[in-house]
């Protein structure tokens, strides 16, 4: 069976990301690359979306950025600017074609179906298939979104809303989220923070339909794309191995109280790609230990106390935007740290500590 210098297992954005920046640094021209990927064929299933406050090789994969956003729970709307760092939306029918289309210029990269088909013994791995137990304990992110078209003018597409939390909460943390691609097209999700198995939120299309008909009182409109996913909120464990690396969810590359992954995947893969002549002796790519723990601190109030969640998020908001932007995005310094952290609920914050 073929050997190769190094297989990615999963070519979904974590392993076309480091794929494509492995062979743009011409990292690929002596060695031998094989990518792993059990689909049949790539079509858009996802839409990548993040504030941009870093450089990434996917701004012609960008579907549409906005400068502006709200956020609003019953009652009150929080309009606040993104200038400095504009919130971009990537198709990731886009983003496969670009990629592969790359790829496919280079002769050492080979694609196979399944792992078996290859000697992978004395290979390095980069591994971007989680192996995640479907544990009930753990909090998701689960999201259903679709995109429509009305026939007439209706959206502003110069403003996206990032939360609306002026919905049926269910006894969990609820938001519907509603990109505005022109003024007659838009992706609008729903989104739960929950457990895997509560099945009770999972009338996805009810809520949709509920949402854009009677909350954005929108009757005239076509469904022409969906998408739905889950991201955990938790970082899959692993044994430790010389030869291989976890990147993307399986590498924790999600911000834990976000979802956010996109451009921790391509910061991971620029650090791949840069030490990739020493990559068994690297040090490991992580989310910085302080995320981690305010984290991990956040998602025990929003386990305890969804009810109080709209009423967080929301103030976490009234700090100046580009702060709460790079907080949330991994770029913030102490003091910034320290203006988001006055923000939330003292108390409740301080107890979380010690559940
Ligand atoms: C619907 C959706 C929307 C998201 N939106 C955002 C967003 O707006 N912003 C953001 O920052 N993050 C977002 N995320 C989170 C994250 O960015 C994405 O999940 C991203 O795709 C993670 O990349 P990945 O490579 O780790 O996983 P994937 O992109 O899922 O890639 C894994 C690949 O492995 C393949 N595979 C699985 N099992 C095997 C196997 N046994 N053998 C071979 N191949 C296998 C799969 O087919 C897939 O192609 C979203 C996630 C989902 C699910």
């Amino acid at each position: 069976m073929k050997e190769f210098d190094y297989i990615i297992v999963g070519g979904g954005c974590a392993g076309l990301s480091l794929a494509y920046e492995l062979e743009i640094n011409k990292k690929l021209k002596d060695k031998t690359l094989a990518i792993i990927e059990k689909r049949a064929e790539y079509k858009k299933d996802k839409t990548w979306s993040f504030w941009k406050v870093a450089t990434h090789n996917f701004d012609d994969c960008v579907k549409k950025s906005w400068k502006n956003f709200s956020v609003n729970i019953p009652k009150k709307t929080n309009y606040l600017e993104c200038t400095s760092y504009p919130y971009q939306s990537i198709d990731s029918g886009l983003f496969y074609e670009k990629v592969n289309n790359k790829l496919k210029e280079n002769e050492n990269i080979f694609f196979f179906k399944d792992i078996n088909e290859i000697n992978s013994k004395n290979s390095f791995i980069f591994n971007s298939v989680p192996s995640i137990k479907k544990d009930h304990r753990n909090l998701w992110q689960h999201f259903y979104g679709v995109e429509i078209e009305t026939q007439n003018n209706f959206f502003d597409d110069e403003i996206f809303n990032l939360m609306d939390f002026d919905c049926d909460q269910r006894e969990s943390t609820h938001f519907f989220y509603t990109l505005p691609y022109s003024k007659t097209s838009a992706l609008i999700e729903t989104t739960w923070l929950s457990k895997m198995n509560d099945k009770s939120q999972k009338d996805y299309d009810n809520q949709i339909k509920d949402y854009i008909e009677n909350h954005l009182n929108l009757k005239n409109y076509k469904i022409t794309y969906k998408e739905e996913g889950a991201i955990p909120l938790f970082y899959p464990t692993y044994e430790e191995t010389k030869n291989k690396i976890n990147i993307g969810t399986a590498g924790g590359m999600t911000r834990l109280s976000t979802g956010y992954t996109f451009l921790n995947i391509q910061e991971h893969s620029k650090y791949i790609s840069e030490n990739i002549e020493n990559i068994s002796k690297i040090k490991k790519y992580k989310i910085s230990n302080k995320y981690q723990y305010l984290d991990e601190i956040f998602l025990r109030v929003l386990e305890k106390h969804p009810e109080k969640m709209p009423d967080i998020f929301f103030k976490m908001f009234e700090a100046s935007p580009k702060t709460v932007i790079k907080f949330l995005s991994n770029k913030s310094n102490f003091f910034e740290d320290l203006s988001i952290i006055f923000k939330m609920p003292k108390i409740t914050f301080i107890k979380a500590l010690f559940y």
